[in-house]
């Protein structure tokens, strides 16, 4: 196969934060961004001339907010009108319109001109950035990569990812669940290749969203037994808590409302984010923001013990939600054989603590960093798919299961399910079904995916019909349903008209939520030409950082008496001047054309030739 033998990468595609894998020399390897970051935000920004991936974009997100996209996985693969979709828009600055087919699009300011993107683009501007660092680190070009995805996600939300991975220029090989690649990372397959079931409980408490899983293990198998969580509660709610405090104490010592200016709260929320992080390591820290508000300093401190005071409710739920997530399962917290820690707000010793208490002191497991073991495993994963690594690593095998019921819509608007949830994937149920009036000649199924009675309260993920059926009593005609669904749990559906034998239409591709090959095809071309663009952007910086750096040292020179001293007073005269007009040029153009920065810094070491020696 042409995939082996090339180098294959894991990404964690996160809600708030996103890391790369490549294996290398025989083991995992995590890759450290160019900020020297193992983990890189999953943000996007957009300014007049420019476009920022990553802590750049998170860096400038208070001056810029509503360019600056960030979370964008709580959009990908759902319509515009899912009421997910609208709670979340009123929480963000940026905005988000219902675009062609009902798919929901961001809208920025870019170079001056209204731009508007799908989910899919923002996150293969992500993929793209995770596959650099990638490229960077290996110095050779990356195609084949593992993506994974939250156990929940549904097959349209699994298959906007894939194509976000395509429109990133990766050959997506497989789509893994979060929590199996969590386990993956910790080897657990070894553990039990040779002995009886194990149950590990995946602990992942992230930057946005929090989910628990119960994964049985078994002689190398993995099987999600059960999922819970809670997509809104994670480490920026810790986050919002200290700002929220903050605000309150500003208040009280100044009289000042800092809420009044954005720019204010996004170096206020960056500052409580350093806070958090050294509060999981230190007893109390400093917050210092110069200049917050009107030109007051904040100058605080804040203890660990107050930290946790602040969120002992948010944590406290986290709990609940573990309890809950062992009685869908039947299962009882004793039999649990490990915990794993994932997800960066594992870092916080009270949660932690908690989850230790919960499971009666038994040992969380840990060694690889909470944030990195998803991208870690799914780099495992990458490794066995593309024939490298040991045979340990190739005789990895992965089960993965539905994670919500798939089914159709029958009479009465009751959903019939094809395939129950948790089962192991890939999978194939055929189901018969018949027509619901005399003579019926055309049959339209609806596909539907969730857990209710009601289709209605269900998420619908396409439909399609039989026609010239051949005109019968009701119940005579039998239809065979056929649900198939491939191991990157993308689901094909079809149906055969049994009674006329003819082997009839078929598949709901999710192509509603899907978009068209065309537009992916359109897309890759828009972001070839801003992968080009930036490229020329950080051309001209370079240029004229050039420019700059030399007539700095020019002026510098030019401020040392003794060289001065033995110049003739009109070369002096001519390098003040070219000297003065660089400066005054360099502040005036922000982003010059390159063959203008270089014909200045010829023009001026010709003036300054006298001196450049020195
Ligand atoms: P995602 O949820 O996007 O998958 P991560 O698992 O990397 O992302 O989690 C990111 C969250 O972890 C952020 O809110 C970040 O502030 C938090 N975090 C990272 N390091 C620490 C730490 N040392 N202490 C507390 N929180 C941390
Ligand atoms: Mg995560």
């Amino acid at each position: 196969m042409a995939e082996k033998q090339q180098p294959a990468i894991g990404i964690d595609l996160g809600t708030t934060y996103s890391c790369v894998g490549v294996w290398h020399q025989g083991r995992v390897e995590i890759i450290a961004n160019d900020q020297g970051n193992r983990t890189t935000p999953s943000c996007v920004a957009f300014t007049d001339k420019e476009r920022h991936v990553g802590d750049a974009a998170k860096n400038q997100m208070g001056m810029n907010p509503t360019n600056t996209i960030f979370t964008v996985k709580r959009l990908i693969g759902r319509r515009f009108w899912d009421p997910s979709v609208q709670s979340d828009i009123k929480l963000w600055p940026f905005a988000v319109v219902e675009g062609p087919a009902g798919k929901p699009q961001v809208v920025v300011k870019h170079k001056g001109e209204e731009k508007k993107f799908y989910p899919e683009e923002i996150s293969s501007m992500i993929l793209t950035k995770m596959k650099e660092i990638a490229q960077t680190y290996l110095e050779c070009p990356v195609k084949n990569a593992v993506v994974t995805v939250p156990a929940y996600f549904n097959d349209a939300q699994r298959r906007a990812t894939k194509d976000a991975g395509l429109i990133a220029g990766l050959n997506v090989m497989r789509i893994m669940d979060e929590p199996t690649a969590a386990a993956v990372a910790y080897g657990f397959d070894k553990a039990s290749s040779n002995s009886a079931e194990k149950k590990v409980f995946i602990f992942d408490l992230g930057g946005g969203t929090f989910d628990v899983s119960l994964i049985s293990v078994k002689n190398g198998v993995f099987e999600v037994k059960a999922t819970a969580g809670d997509t809104h509660l994670g480490g920026e709610d810790f986050d919002d808590r200290l700002v929220n405090y903050f605000i309150a104490e500003f208040k009280r010592k100044y009289n000042k409302d800092i809420t009044k200016s954005p720019r204010s709260l996004g170096r206020l929320r960056s500052a409580c984010e350093t806070a958090k992080r050294n509060l999981s390591f230190l007893a109390q820290t400093t917050v210092e923001v110069n200049s917050l508000y009107e030109g007051i300093d904040l100058c605080s401190r804040i203890s660990q013990a107050r930290f946790e005071e602040l969120n002992m409710d948010l944590f406290t739920k986290c709990m609940e939600i573990v309890e809950k997530c062992l009685k869908d399962a039947c299962t009882d917290k004793a039999s649990v054989d490990v915990v794993v820690l994932v997800g960066g707000s594992t870092r916080i010793p009270k949660v932690r603590e908690l989850l230790n208490n919960y499971f009666d002191g038994k040992q969380l497991s840990r060694g690889i960093n909470p944030d990195e073991a998803v991208a870690y495993g799914a780099t495992v994963q990458a490794a066995h798919l593309s024939g490298q690594g040991s045979r340990e690593v190739q005789d990895l095998v992965l089960l993965d299961v539905t994670p919500l019921s798939l089914g159709i819509e029958i009479v009465g608007g009751v959903m019939s399910v094809v395939v129950p949830r948790n089962i192991t994937i890939p999978t194939n149920k055929v189901q018969d079904y018949t027509t619901t009036y005399d003579y019926q000649t055309d049959v339209c199924f609806r596909v539907f995916e969730g857990e209710r009675a009601q289709t209605k309260d269900n998420y619908r993920l396409g439909e399609f019909s039989l026609r010239g059926i051949a005109p019968a009593l009701r119940g005579v005609p039998k239809f065979d349903v056929c649900f198939d669904i491939d191991a990157n749990g993308i689901l094909n559906v079809s149906a055969q008209d049994r009674s006329s034998g003819q082997k009839n239409k078929i598949t709901v591709i999710n192509e509603e939520t899907r978009l068209s090959d065309e537009v992916i095809e359109k897309i890759i071309q828009d972001a070839e030409r801003y992968r080009v663009q930036d490229k020329e952007c950080r051309k001209s910086y370079e240029a004229k950082n050039t420019l700059e750096r030399y007539v700095y040292r020019m002026r510098n020179a030019m401020r040392n008496n003794s060289i001065t001293s033995t110049l003739p007073f009109m070369t002096k005269m001519a390098i003040e001047e070219a000297v003065r007009e660089t400066f005054v040029w360099v502040d005036g153009n922000q982003f010059p054309d390159v063959s203008e920065s270089e014909s200045r810094l010829e023009q001026l070491k010709r003036i300054c030739a006298p001196i450049d020696h020195i």
